[in-house]
């Protein structure tokens, strides 16, 4: 599995445990977007030979924690929430 970045799926909840996103309209939130320290969230062991670089987006969130964006799956024009976890 290729760790960091990614597109839907489960969210990082690392510091606080899981913790229930809700839109204002009553709609549970799902995952849009993972942002984690590293594109490759620390390992490196699945990185083809050619791509081994530690951090080619040169973006760092926080104290190097995970930013989790999240989108109401009712409505995408509902406002997005987000966490981010150290
Ligand atoms: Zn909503």
């Amino acid at each position: 599995m290729a760790a960091g970045w990614k597109v839907g799926g489960y969210a990082y909840w690392g510091v606080t445990g899981p913790h229930p996103m809700v839109c204002p309209c009553g709609t549970p939130m799902e995952l849009l977007l993972a942002i984690r320290p590293t594109e490759h969230g620390g390992t490196r062991s699945w990185i083809p030979l050619e791509d081994e670089v530690l951090n080619p987006t040169h973006v760092s969130v926080g104290r190097g924690g995970t930013f989790n964006v999240f989108v109401c799956p009712a409505d995408p024009a509902h406002d997005h929430r987000t966490s981010l976890q150290g």
